[in-house]
């Protein structure tokens, strides 16, 4: 990856979509750029969505233009409102404003229905009464064409009529379904007659009860994108053999000129993790994570959780870039983004999170100790920070012996307490197991903010926590949920569940941290980047999410 800064402005990189639309704006077949992003309220979105928002509202930012949020609504079975309700909020905490109010392909279910008539006044459209397992065999394959069903050929007052019965919930579910009459022989599969409408009895999130039959996607979105006016039509990849659906169905109804196009790119695959909603939703259905926005889901919202910024998931789409390559792109650079970002922004703290008992016996009376909260931007201000006789340092900070490299606190040698003084080692008490319990150490009161003065060299630094003034807190230690690079390719996904994936410390952190909003990252001196738990955090009850570590930790 590359090494350049985080970059905080929104920014689409020239890829080869806007190479299109500069064409397109040049040769005057367009004169506005109108963008859309379609979710599917089935689920909650995930980082691969970040990618198509970042590319659909940035587009229309750069471009003067605009960008509408679309709900892509036609499957009632498995949508609902919690999930438009997730959408919209990610999306606007991302930083994208949809243009107008957000819009609902069910808003077009009587439009769609008028253009459904004009194809079968047309002739173009038929309802068709094999069984579903019929029409899969009538469909052919990739190398054997498909052939004709026997109720291809009825007349234009017969399938008028019996799409009103479908309409009237006359049929029952897979027993007719309405489909456009193009071309069995197709080396398209799309094209081979492919269905517009099916009957379905299910209440809908938006229209309730009011229709028993729904359009296909196929027919639903290219007019969707076509009564809204929309210029550009980004999708994925996967539905590049759609195109020609997509054309057919506009280029055969009455509806405003110039039609919108379809351009496909390839969708993001990110190392280690699931960027597929069905697939989450059993995560969450098996109660394998907490929810989706538990922050080791690649959900937009399991990110925030987790710590991540909007700027550091709009940098990291900005670096992806947009291409037709399909590839996957390593966990490490998502990582980086946020590290960058929290490096600069985020305010320093201190954490004991493995706590083990320091007391200084030659010191006397508290004191309040002054600390930067950022080590080159004064302007991010200081803090206080209570210094007392007995303190907590990190079990992992001390041992009875250990050679140069260890540059830590060691039986007989002295340290650095980060922000305070120099202290010694002097001797340590241990329990029944022979576990440290306390160590007794001393130390010297000419060493604050300077060194020794006689020349000692004093190379360690740890950080600390007062044992006397301190808040408890938990730490909530995540490492990637599952144990290989691909487990969308796992037979059971419980296989590849990493058992480690979250571990939970109890220690304390410095009493500033009282106040710390949700969300909100610190950087946890020598420790890691983390933030309020926006769930079960709270003043009372401070648990705090490791968002990420401070150095790029190993790969699969
Ligand atoms: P999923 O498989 O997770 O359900 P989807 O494509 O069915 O994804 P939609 O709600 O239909 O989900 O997606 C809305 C938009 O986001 C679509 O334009 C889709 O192409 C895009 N999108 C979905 N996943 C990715 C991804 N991994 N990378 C880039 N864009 C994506
Ligand atoms: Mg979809």
């Amino acid at each position: 990856m590359t090494t350049e800064t985080l970059n905080t402005e929104t920014e689409t990189r020239a890829n080869f979509i806007t190479h299109i639309i500069d064409e397109d704006l040049a040769s005057g077949k367009h004169n506005n750029v109108y963008t859309r992003f379609p979710p599917e309220p089935n689920g909650y979105l995930h980082i691969g969505h970040a990618k198509s928002i970042c590319l659909n509202f940035g587009i229309a930012q750069e471009y003067n233009g605009k960008c509408n949020l679309r709900f892509d609504d036609t499957n009632p079975v498995k949508e609902d409102v919690e999930y438009v309700d997730s959408i919209k909020q990610d999306v606007e905490w991302l930083g994208f404003k949809w243009e107008g109010e957000p819009r609902y392909a069910s808003d077009y279910f009587d439009q769609l229905y008028g253009y459904a008539i004009e194809l079968i006044n047309k002739g173009l459209a038929y309802v068709d009464e094999l069984s579903p397992e019929e029409m899969r065999e009538y469909r052919g394959t990739l190398t054997e064409a498909g052939k004709n069903s026997p109720y291809r050929d009825r007349s234009v007052e017969e399938n008028l009529a019996l799409f009103e019965k479908m309409k009237n919930g006359e049929f029952a579910e897979g027993k007719a379904c309405l489909r456009a009459k193009i071309d069995m022989a197709s080396p398209f599969i799309v094209m081979r007659d492919p269905v517009l409408y099916r009957v379905k009895f299910a209440s809908h999130h938006q229209t309730g009860d009011k229709w028993c039959i729904y359009p296909m996607y196929d027919f639903t979105h290219c007019i969707s994108d076509a009564i809204e006016r929309i210029t550009h039509s980004i999708c994925t990849l996967e539905f590049q053999d759609n195109r020609r659906l997509y054309d057919w169905v506009l280029e055969n109804i009455s509806i405003e000129r110039p039609l919108p196009h379809q351009y496909e790119f390839s969708r993001l695959n990110l190392e280690g993790t699931l960027t597929s909603k069905r697939k989450l939703l059993k995560l969450v259905e098996d109660k394998i994570v907490d929810g989706w926005n538990d922050p080791r889901m690649p959900t937009i919202s399991g990110l925030r959780r987790r710590g991540y910024t909007p700027a550091s998931l709009r940098e990291f789409c900005r670096r992806i870039g947009v291409t037709k390559q399909d590839n996957v792109v390593e966990y490490s650079a998502l990582e980086a983004c946020i590290r960058e970002d929290l490096n600069e922004n985020a305010p320093r703290a201190m954490a004991v999170i493995n706590p083990v008992k320091v007391v200084i016996e030659n010191f006397g009376e508290k004191e309040m100790l002054t600390a930067p909260n950022h080590p080159n931007r004064p302007e991010l201000g200081e803090r206080q920070l209570p210094f007392t006789r007995e303190l907590y340092i990190d079990e992992a900070d001390f041992r009875e012996e250990a050679n140069k490299q260890y540059k830590r606190l060691v039986l007989g040698k002295e340290v650095r307490l980060r922000n305070a003084y120099v202290i010694k080692a002097e001797r340590v008490e241990k329990d029944a197991s022979g576990k440290i319990t306390t160590i007794f150490c001393t130390y010297d009161p000419e060493t604050l903010g300077k060194n020794p003065a006689d020349g000692r060299k004093v190379k360690g630094v740890i950080h600390w926590v007062s044992a006397e003034e301190n808040k408890p807190a938990e730490f909530r230690i995540y490492d990637r949920l599952f144990t290989v690079a691909n487990p969308g390719a796992a037979e059971e996904i419980t296989d590849v569940i990493n058992p480690n994936s979250l571990v939970i410390k109890h220690g304390f952190v410095e009493p500033s941290l009282a106040n710390a909003k949700a969300e909100q990252g610190y950087q946890f001196e020598r420790e890691g980047y983390y933030c309020l738990d926006s769930k079960d955090g709270n003043a009372n009850n401070l648990v705090f999410n490791l968002t990420v570590g401070l150095k790029e930790s190993v790969a699969f």
